[in-house]
């Protein structure tokens, strides 16, 4: 094998190595599940690495299938499930998990940005809630227009409302003691998503921006400061209509509930009155990129379509496939950088864990290698 690149970020030769023999062979060493694995060195800056390095695996004691993995996941399988299902511990799948969701943010960032700018974008919160019933949040999505294929995501803790029983509402203090909730949450969700709009399809002459949403005023409010909020009328509109009307095909917002149902019927987290919800809000998120990436690159557009149709979410979005086809081989093989992945500013949360769960201070656990 020959080293692609640098893998120490700041090298010269990390990006794209600068000249052919940056490199130097540094012998072999075994590895239980890997067999002889080839070392090397980098002549600019010492960096010892290996074939290993490169690999989606890099560290893992235990090989997994990951495309059987990301089926099972996306199939409403829990955690749990799948440890029974590849013999590994409620750990060990988080952490296959943490490295599915690495890799989906890094491909969906350059790949969603190859789509079709010309389809409105749909924007919603999902509901549902980590740790228990006390700490409801808010994943606000961005979907777009007729391909249904999913934007960007970003997470939010809301403090619990609306009708509780008197004990409920004595045991609602009692957790609140520990707990401080970010302030204009739902705003700061809908400005994250309006920074991916404005980076990757950003209005022009000729070609407006739609967004469709319901009328949240935190929504108006986000949008009046953003910088896509300075665009005349005429190239960025709001189509806003009431979520009282019928969730149907006809409804502006479809694009966005059509989501909301294929989560709560494809993930066991987010079913209703279930017991495999998120203890972690990352962790939970690590889930939910991983279940995106499915729907919108492995899953069929249409199912009661043509038997012959195969297109995919992202064929529809306009994602041309040579450009799918070449990220999509290395997917389950080629470990993603953080350094070489253009991450928007939701992706980064992501990837490095940073949605805290309320009531605890711990955010979440991010290997020293993911941060390369
Ligand atoms: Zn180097």
């Amino acid at each position: 094998m020959v080293p692609p690149f640098c893998p120490r970020p700041g090298c010269v030769h990390h990006l794209a190595p600068t000249e052919q023999s940056w490199y130097e062979r540094d012998g072999y060493h075994e590895t239980s599940a890997f067999g002889r694995v080839a070392r090397f060195r980098c002549k600019t800056c010492g960096r010892n690495f290996s074939t290993q390095t490169f690999r989606v695996d890099y560290y893992a004691k235990k090989v997994v299938d990951y495309r059987e993995f990301e089926g099972l996941l996306a199939s409403s399988m829990s955690g749990r499930a799948l440890g029974r299902h590849f013999g590994l511990s409620p750990d060990s799948v988080q952490n296959r998990v943490d490295r599915l969701s690495r890799q989906v943010l890094a491909i969906h960032s350059h790949l969603r940005s190859l789509a079709d700018p010309r389809e409105p974008v749909a924007i919603d919160g999902f509901q549902s809630f980590d740790r228990s019933r006390f700490f409801p949040n808010n994943i606000t999505i961005s979907v777009a227009g007729d391909s249904r294929f999913l934007l960007e995501a970003t997470h939010a803790s809301l403090r619990r409302s609306g009708s509780m029983t008197a004990r409920q509402k004595a045991r609602r203090e009692v957790l609140e003691r520990t707990v401080t909730y970010e302030p204009r949450a739902v705003e700061r969700s809908f400005a994250e998503l309006l920074d991916q709009i404005a980076r990757d399809r950003p209005p022009r002459g000729g070609q407006p921006l739609v967004l469709v949403t319901d009328l949240k005023k935190e929504y108006t409010s986000a949008l009046e400061t953003h910088a896509l909020g300075s665009f005349g009328k005429g190239m960025v509109a709001r189509v806003l209509v009431s979520s009282r009307k019928p969730r149907t095909g006809w409804n502006p917002l479809f694009p966005v509930n059509y989501w909301d149902r294929e989560l709560r019927k494809d993930q066991s987290a987010y079913r209703r009155k279930t017991s495999c919800h998120a203890r972690n809000a990352s962790n939970g998120m690590a889930r939910f990129w991983c279940y995106a990436r499915y729907h919108n690159y492995r899953k069929r557009y249409l199912i009661g379509s043509h038997i012959d149709d195969r297109r995919k979410h992202a064929d529809v979005a306009g994602i041309l496939k040579e450009a799918r086809f070449g990220l999509e081989g290395l997917f389950y093989q080629a470990r993603a950088f953080f350094s070489r992945s253009s991450l928007s500013t939701a992706g980064m949360k992501a990837w490095l864990k940073l949605y805290p769960t309320p009531g605890t201070d711990w955010i979440g656990r991010v290997p020293a290698y993911a941060l390369d």
